[in-house]
C-alpha cells in the first residue's frame, strides 16, 4: 500500500466504535483505523497533528508491548502508524458518511492529521479464493467476566450481580437502548459449554454492540437499532444455512433452524475454547466458576450437566479474564490511589515523565505494573502501579475478540456429490479451521478514572432503585 497514491474508490465503509471509525481495502486485506471526536470540535480539532501521531503511536506501543505480553502475542496485531494525503482522507470522510448509523454520528472522523492506524483485516483473513466459500468472522465484545471480590467493594450487590448486566439496566433506563440484553458475560467465561451456548445465544437474540458477523469481510448482522431490517435473525439464518448443512440433526436431509444455530454456536465455543495464545498446553483453569455466577443471568444452574470444565489456560477467554483480572482493588479501592498520585504530580509535575503516566507504553511499563512493589502501600510507586494495571484491566473488559472460520478441506474436494454423500453417511459435524484474534486494545487515560468511579455509582444506584425488580 502506497500511501502517497490513496484513492478512496479503494476504500469502503467497514464499522465503527465509539472512538475510531475503520475502512477496510477492497482487494487488499487491509483495514484504516481512523480516530474519531466530538461533532462539536468539528470545526476545531481538540488535538495537533504531533498528538495524533502521537496517540496512534501510543496504541501501536500499548498493543504490542503491553497488551501482546498479557493476552498472548499470537492473538494481536498490532499494525503500525500511517500518514495519509488529507485530500484523500476529507474525501473518505465525504464517501462513508452515509454509511455511518444515526447513533454514532455524534462524533466525526478526524479529517486534519492524516494520521491512522493500518491493520490487517481480521475479518478477511487469508485471501481466500472468491469461488470458495468466502469465511465467516464473528466478533464478539465480552466485558468484564468476573465479580469483583475486594473488600473495597460497599455495596453486596456488586458481589451479585455482574456489572454488565446491572448496565443493562442502566442503558435502558437512560434510553440508549430499546431492550435489555440478557448475554451474561459470567457464563461466557465460565467454560462450560451450556453455559457458553447460552451466553452466545442471547448475544444473537440482542447484538447491541457487543456481537456482529462478518461474510467474506462485510458485516451481516449486527445490532438491529440504528441500521436496516434486513439484519434480522432469518437473513441469518440463509447465510449461515450453506455452511452448516453437512452437519447433524438433520431431518430428511434438510436442517432445521434451529440445528443450524446450535451447530453455528458450537463452533464458535470450540474455537473460544481452543488454545493458541502462546505456551501452556491444555491445562484448565479449575477455578473460579463456582463463584462466578451472576445472580440477573437466566441460565438456570440445575442445567448443568456435566461438572465445570473451566477455561483451558491457553484459550482467549482465559488470557483475557486474567489480564481483567489484574482489577483487584475494584474502582472503589483504586479511586483513592488515583488521588494519591494525582496529588503527587500536582506537587511533582516532572513526574509524569518518569512514572510513565501517559506512557511511552514500553517494557519498562509492563514491569511497572508487573512488579507492583507490595511491601510499602503507602508509597506513591505502589498507587502507580496499580493505577497502570487498572487501566490495563479496562482494556481488557473493553476488548473485541475476532473468530474467523474458514470451511475446510475445500481444496481436497473436486466431487461435491461425493462430499455429501460422505458427509451425509458419516453425519460429521461441519470442518471449519479458525483463526482467534483480538482487538480494539487502545490505552484508557489515566484520567478517566473519576468518570470510571461515577460511572460505577450511577449504574449500582440505578440498578437497587429499579433493576433488581425489573425483571
Ligand atoms: P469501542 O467503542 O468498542 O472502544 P473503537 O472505537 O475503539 O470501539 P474498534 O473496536 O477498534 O473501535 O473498531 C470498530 C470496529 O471496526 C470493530 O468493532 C470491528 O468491527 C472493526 N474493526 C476494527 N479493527 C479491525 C480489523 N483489524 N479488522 C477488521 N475489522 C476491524
Ligand atoms: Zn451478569
Ligand atoms: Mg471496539
Ligand atoms: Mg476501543
Amino acid at each position: 500500500m502506497e500511501v502517497d497514491k490513496m484513492d478512496e474508490n479503494d476504500w469502503r465503509y467497514h464499522g465503527e466504535g465509539n472512538k475510531s471509525l475503520v475502512v477496510s481495502h477492497v482487494q487488499l486485506s487491509r483495514v484504516l483505523r481512523l480516530l474519531k471526536y466530538p461533532a462539536e470540535d468539528s470545526e476545531n480539532p481538540p488535538q495537533t497533528v504531533e498528538q495524533a501521531f502521537r496517540q496512534i503511536q501510543n496504541i501501536v506501543d500499548f498493543s504490542s508491548n503491553v497488551m501482546s505480553s498479557l493476552l498472548g502475542e499470537n492473538f494481536i496485531h498490532s499494525g503500525e502508524v500511517v500518514k495519509l494525503p488529507l485530500e484523500f482522507v476529507r474525501q473518505l470522510s465525504i464517501k462513508v458518511q452515509h454509511q455511518r448509523p444515526a447513533w454514532r454520528c455524534d462524533k466525526v472522523m478526524d479529517i486534519y492529521s492524516g494520521c491512522a492506524l493500518c491493520l490487517p483485516n481480521l475479518t478477511s483473513p487469508v485471501l481466500h479464493q472468491p469461488t470458495h466459500t468466502p469465511p465467516l468472522c464473528i466478533e464478539i465484545k465480552p466485558k468484564c467476566g468476573f465479580l469483583p471480590s475486594s473488600k473495597h467493594v460497599s455495596k453486596d450487590i456488586k458481589t451479585k450481580v455482574c456489572r454488565f448486566c446491572m448496565h443493562q439496566h442502566y442503558k435502558v433506563a437512560n434510553g440508549k437502548w430499546k431492550r435489555r440484553s440478557l448475554y451474561c458475560p459470567l457464563d461466557l467465561f465460565s467454560g462450560n459449554r451450556q453455559r457458553m451456548h447460552f451466553a452466545i445465544r442471547h448475544l444473537i437474540e440482542e447484538p447491541q454492540n457487543n456481537f456482529k458477523i462478518f461474510k467474506g469481510g462485510q458485516c451481516i448482522y449486527s445490532s438491529k437499532e440504528g441500521s436496516d431490517d434486513s439484519m434480522d435473525l432469518n437473513s441469518l439464518l440463509h447465510h449461515l444455512r450453506p455452511y452448516f448443512q453437512y452437519g447433524n440433526n438433520r431431518i430428511n436431509s434438510h436442517m432445521t433452524n434451529k440445528a443450524v444455530l446450535h451447530d453455528f454456536i458450537q463452533v464458535l465455543v470450540n474455537a473460544l475454547l481452543s488454545g493458541g495464545g502462546g505456551d501452556g498446553g491444555v491445562v484448565t483453569d479449575r477455578r473460579g466458576e463456582g463463584r462466578s455466577f451472576c445472580e440477573a443471568s437466566l441460565f438456570n444452574k440445575e442445567r448443568i450437566r456435566h461438572g465445570s470444565q473451566g477455561l483451558p489456560s491457553d484459550s482467549v477467554l482465559s488470557r483475557i479474564l486474567h489480564t481483567q483480572m489484574l482489577d483487584t482493588l475494584d474502582i472503589e479501592g483504586l479511586h483513592p490511589l488515583y488521588r494519591r498520585v494525582e496529588q503527587h504530580l500536582q506537587e511533582f509535575p516532572k513526574e509524569r515523565a518518569r512514572l510513565q503516566i501517559d506512557g511511552p507504553y514500553n517494557e519498562a511499563f509492563l514491569e511497572k505494573l508487573q512488579k507492583c512493589p507490595n511491601e510499602d502501600e503507602s508509597s506513591v510507586e505502589y498507587a502507580v502501579a496499580k493505577v497502570h494495571q487498572y487501566r490495563v484491566s479496562m482494556t481488557a473488559k473493553d476488548c473485541s475478540i475476532m473468530v474467523a472460520l474458514v470451511p475446510s478441506c475445500e481444496e481436497e474436494e473436486d466431487d461435491e456429490g461425493q462430499r455429501r454423500l460422505r458427509d451425509f453417511l458419516s453425519s460429521r459435524p461441519p470442518a471449519f479451521s479458525y483463526s482467534v484474534s483480538i482487538l480494539d486494545l487502545d490505552p484508557k487515560p489515566f484520567d478517566s478514572i473519576p468518570r470510571q468511579l461515577r460511572l460505577d455509582q450511577k449504574i449500582v444506584s440505578c440498578y437497587l432503585r429499579t433493576g433488581g425488580s425489573l425483571q
